[in-house]
């Protein structure tokens, strides 16, 4: 192996991934952050008696994270707990649903709570299995610009099954088709959202991504989502990865379109590679220069952003666990203004995630962190989203009516994040959680690839390219990219 000299810009959970394996492989990594804090989007705060993580709250797949320790050989442990509950679901109408871990309790109690089939929920359940044990290899596992990831008997077994895909219907039509409750159709269709999409334009594989929590597992780090940027951040620097914080890439520096280093206002950083963790869309618009610019690729539609309020919570409330949906009482109508008209929604579906549930240290005695987040557009503007009072309102509204409360009495402390912070906290374009949304059949060949065609030596990863957004498809991102790199320098 020859080693190189790499550098990573930006330490999201990606960039802090290809730290670990490129270091691991033995090259010499430097990691430049335009942040004082590593983590990007997956980071925390601590306010008064309250700890919150600011972004990430669903934790999915932990074996990647156990691979990455392992690669490392080092002694630090991941710790985590498996859930026996998914998530808790409230209506408007006073239906309440538990999501149980257990397949056979969950489906008796969509059985007895929504009236449906036991045998649809696990009909559900075996479609999206099956849906991703013919493609997460292909999809997920591999760059999809690579003709090898075509010619292989995985490939040609998804192709010989795609009929079992439906892929020429949406996600909203299959759950309809499948459910006689639009309650549940609402509570599938969610799952959508966990890469910022529609379920009513989405393609029915997207059901794929429920295969996660309710067929392999639900899980929370012991410490919180932070403890994964702290881990990864951990094990890396064993390996000896350096991190440069509050430095702010302005330039990759390219010689006859070589990526030969960057530029950054404390001066240059040479480079045998460069790889970048930043929204790719901010990469080409500030950072190369105009001739590289993708044009059909940048175009694509951006996945939602979100309106999260940080509360601390001076009471308990036993009805809720560490995930709560109190959905909208119009779910079509609620995504219809988010994409067709890109506005905030009234009556949106809002998320109550409550890590003192499992963690007590996040909270005082009797008391609850609150991270309440409703989906909200991406913001094109560029400007200082002017709905933050408003929703709140509308927020406020909704959890009195569904939990009966007045829960303004109880909030002791609070901090608020929007698509605009995002944008200018983490490079996100227009806030997008998760890069482009996944409307549209082509979405997954619609990425950006995780390396350069016309710049060589400048390779991709993080949310906003292949294979998509969100921790298990970052981490996977950082995994292509290594092995790319490995393939060259072998
Ligand atoms: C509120 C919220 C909730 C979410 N919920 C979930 C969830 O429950 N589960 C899940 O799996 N995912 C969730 N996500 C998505 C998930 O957080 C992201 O997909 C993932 O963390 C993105 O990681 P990344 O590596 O792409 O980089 P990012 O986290 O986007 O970080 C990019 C880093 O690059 C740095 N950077 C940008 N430009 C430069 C530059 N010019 N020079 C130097 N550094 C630069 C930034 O400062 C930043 O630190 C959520 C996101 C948010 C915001």
């Amino acid at each position: 192996m020859q080693q190189k000299n790499i550098i990573i810009i930006g330490s999201g959970v990606a960039g802090l991934a290809a730290a670990v394996r490129l270091s691991a492989a033995g090259h010499k990594v430097a990691v430049l952050e335009a942040n004082g804090y590593v983590g990007g989007k997956l980071t925390v705060q601590h306010l008064g008696r309250y700890r919150f993580d600011m972004g990430p709250s669903v934790f999915t797949l932990p074996a990647l994270i156990e691979e990455l320790t392992r690669i490392s050989g080092s002694r630090r442990k991941f710790e985590y707990l498996s859930l026996d509950k998914i998530c808790n679901y409230f209506y408007e109408d006073g239906t309440r649903l538990t999501a149980y871990t257990d397949k056979t309790r969950f489906a008796e109690e969509v059985a007895a709570k929504l009236g449906e089939d036991k045998q649809s929920v696990y009909d559900q359940l075996k479609y999206s299995a099956t849906a991703y044990e013919l493609t997460s290899e292909i999809f997920m596992e591999r760059s999809l610009h690579r003709l090898s990831t075509f010619l292989n008997l995985k490939t040609a077994k998804a192709i010989l099954n795609i009929g079992k895909l439906k892929m020429s219907k949406t996600m909203n039509e299959l759950n309809s088709a499948r459910f006689k409750n639009k309650k549940t159709v609402q509570l599938f269709n969610r799952f959508a959202t966990y890469n910022g999409s529609d379920p009513y334009q989405a393609p029915a594989i997207i059901n794929i991504i429920a295969h996660l929590e309710h067929n392999i597992g639900a899980f929370a780090p012991k410490g919180g989502m932070y403890d994964i940027t702290r881990h990864l951040y951990e094990i890396s620097l064993e390996l000896g990865a350096v991190y440069h914080l509050n430095t702010k890439v302005k330039q990759v520096k390219t010689l006859n379109d070589k990526a030969v280093g960057v530029i950054t206002e404390q001066g240059e950083f040479p480079a045998d590679i460069v790889v970048s963790d930043v929204d790719i869309k901010q990469l080409y618009t500030k950072l190369l220069d105009k001739r590289y610019y993708p044009e059909k690729i940048l175009s694509q539609e951006k996945s939602l952003s979100a309106l999260i309020f940080y509360w601390g919570i001076k009471k308990e409330f036993k009805e809720l666990g560490l995930h709560n949906i109190l959905f909208s009482a119009n779910g079509e109508e609620e995504f219809k203004t988010m994409f067709g008209e890109k506005k905030p929604y009234h009556d949106p579906t809002t998320y109550i995630n409550i890590t003192s549930k499992v963690t007590p240290g996040d909270a005082p005695e009797g008391c609850e962190n609150w991270f309440v987040m409703a989906n909200m557009p991406h913001n094109s503007s560029g400007e200082p989203v002017q709905y933050v009072q408003e929703m709140r309102k509308h927020i406020i509204a909704k959890i009195n009516r569904v939990l009966k409360t007045d829960i303004e009495a109880f909030i002791e402390v609070e901090d608020v994040l929007d698509p605009y912070l995002i944008e200018q906290r983490t490079g996100s374009s227009g806030g997008s959680l998760y890069g482009n949304s996944s409307n549209n059949k082509y979405a997954a060949f619609l990425r950006h690839a995780n390396s350069s065609s016309r710049i060589k030596d400048l390779y991709f990863c993080g949310g906003s390219v292949h294979p998509g957004g969100g921790i298990p498809l970052g981490l996977l991102s950082a995994k292509i990219v290594s092995e790319m790199i490995a393939g060259k320098t072998s």
